[in-house]
């Protein structure tokens, strides 16, 4: 049994993950949000050979203001953003938290990116929360 599962909006990419998450955050910065069309993302972060994805995505690459190229993967049929991956880190893969069907594995540790939060959101003040990335 993978311990984590999740889908687009119509099903047509999915994706079964097994294997240790290694960081969940919720991102509130300005890509994220333009992104997901939501007022943040909520990410986990995984060993990209730990998750295996069904469907066929379309990608959207992008350069962030550290240099980093950031890539979103997305149902060219629905528009659901599934996953995303960066050129730094070519190891990781970061799935997005509204697709998981296991809600119990999605508990984020940190806020990032809080700087350029929107004015409604809500943060856990247990949670840490750099106006930036940390590292
Ligand atoms: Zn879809
Ligand atoms: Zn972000």
């Amino acid at each position: 049994m993978p311990k984590l599962t999740g889908q687009c909006l119509c099903g047509g990419v999915s994706f079964s993950a097994d294997g240790d998450v290694a960081f969940q955050a919720n991102c509130h910065c300005t890509d994220c949000r333009q992104t997901t069309g939501a007022t943040f993302a909520t990410l986990l972060f995984m060993q990209k050979s730990d998750v295996e994805v069904s469907g066929e995505v379309k990608s959207f690459s992008h350069t962030v203001d550290s240099g980093n190229v950031l890539t979103k993967h997305f149902c060219p049929n629905c528009g659901s953003q599934v996953f995303g991956t960066g050129a730094k880190r070519p190891e990781m893969i970061s799935l997005r938290a509204g697709c998981i069907n296991e809600q119990e594995h999605v508990k984020p540790q940190i806020n990032i990116f809080s700087g350029s939060k929107m004015n409604c959101t809500v943060m856990d003040p247990d949670l840490p929360a750099p106006e930036r990335m940390p590292g």
